[in-house]
């Protein structure tokens, strides 16, 4: 018998008839003799349309009642799922966030979770109930409704799992797991099984966006092992945890690309101390993020050029900012070029093994595709290419390390 934390996104939630399939698998889970605690989000648009009406009375809607307005989307299906299970026959309760006392600070919108108390739940599970709570929400010390930003009943699920030491945390989605890369862009994409936090954070922040990244940090850092499974499907899902000694790793588990960069290169800067940092630190100043950044060596001595890639929706910014500090340094040029795109070849495997980088750039070669910039990091290797070369480069990087079929045992 184990305790479990399972989350269902909107979409599995999306409808009257959808809800009650949900409760017909919670029940199937509660007779195989699991205690349940069970987190929702919203009906799917449910938030958007929400987020539609504050827009048509204000220009700018105030935080603290926007989080007020947007917590009642899981309110409504808390009290619908939780009818559903009653109609059932199953014993069950729903909570806001605020009921079960899941405090946050007081950043409206996108509050941090701080604490849990845990007491309630634990005493409605004790009673055979299946506990129900709305996910997205919490409440600061002062009573204030708060909401943790878009996604986030993942990270409610995570830290009532870790509050609660459950045995799994679950989140029921629309899709059946974490893919070896996005099956839209590469048919043979496999799901993975398993794969570590630390694979799925690259996966995720480099925009497979299966889960809220911080439910993924959140669950690393409590070690809740957190899988992601269907709710429409029967299967196993793939199991988010740490990596597990006795097992033999691939060397790459997956491939994420990332089509929002932007590039942008200030020509013959003078090779002196300091000027990375005139450089950059106007860019830092206007919270601008940068990826990665290239200084080149000067080839004859005096100048070079400096090359960096932000978010594509900062690039106009970012090329105002460097146009005018540029030309105070006396640099020749500022070019920029926004159709780029990142891809990045994932693995914890690949610590241990030399040569990723040079089969990675042979398969980019053969496929006639230019690397603009390069990074690699303990668990990646990433590269910048045109716009254009993204579904074949993924594809080419797919084939080259045999993605689509499971390590050998
Ligand atoms: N309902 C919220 C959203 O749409 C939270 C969630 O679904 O996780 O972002
Ligand atoms: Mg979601």
């Amino acid at each position: 018998m184990a305790l479990i934390v399972q989350k269902y996104g909107g979409t599995s939630v999306g409808s009257p008839e959808r809800i009650q399939a949900v409760a017909d698998k919670i029940i199937a889970y509660r007779d195989q003799g699991h205690r349940l605690v069970v987190v929702v989000s919203a009906m799917s648009g449910e938030t958007d349309r929400l987020l539609g009406l504050a827009d048509a009375v204000s220009a700018s809607p105030n935080p603290r009642e926007l989080d007020v307005l947007l917590a009642t989307g899981e309110q409504t299906t808390i009290a619908l799922l939780s009818m559903a299970l009653a109609e059932r026959g199953c014993l069950a309760r729903s909570y806001t966030g605020a009921q079960v006392h899941i405090l946050t600070d007081n950043a409206h919108n996108k509050a941090r979770i701080r604490e849990i108390d845990a007491d309630r739940v634990a005493a409605d599970l004790d009673a055979q109930h299946v506990v129900v709570v709305a996910g997205f929400q919490g409440v600061d010390e002062k009573g204030n409704i708060t909401t943790l930003g878009r996604g986030g009943s993942d990270t409610t699920a995570v830290a009532l799992a870790a509050a609660l030491k459950a045995d799994e945390c679950q989140i029921f989605t629309d899709v059946d797991g974490v893919y070896t890369t996005d099956p839209r862009v590469e048919p043979d994409a496999r799901r993975l099984e398993r794969i570590t936090f630390e694979e799925m954070l690259e996966m995720a922040s480099l925009g497979s966006k299966v889960l809220q990244i911080r439910a993924v940090e959140f669950a690393g850092k409590y070690n809740v092992p957190l899988r992601v499974l269907s709710s429409f499907e029967e299967g196993e899902g793939t199991l988010i945890t740490y990596e597990d000694e006795g097992m033999e790793q691939a060397l790459i588990s997956g491939i994420a690309f990332n089509r929002d960069e932007a590039k942008l290169t200030a020509l013959g800067v003078p090779d002196q101390p300091g000027i990375a940092h005139l450089i950059l630190g106007p860019i830092a100043a206007a919270n601008i993020e940068v990826d990665m950044i290239i200084q080149n060596v000067a080839p004859d001595g005096k100048t070079t050029d400096f090359t960096f890639s932000v978010h594509r929706n900062d690039y106009q910014r970012s090329l105002e900012i460097l146009q005018e500090v540029a030309g105070g340094m006396g640099a020749s040029e500022v070019v920029g070029d926004p159709k780029i795109v990142k891809i990045s070849l994932v693995g914890v495997g690949m610590r241990s093994h030399a040569g990723i980088a040079s089969s990675m750039f042979e398969t980019l070669a053969k496929e006639g595709i230019n690397i603009k910039m390069i990074s690699t990091s303990e668990i990646k290797v990433s590269v910048v290419v045109d716009e254009k070369y993204l579904e074949l480069g993924v594809r080419a990087l797919h084939e080259t390390f045999q993605l689509d079929q499971a390590t050998p045992a």
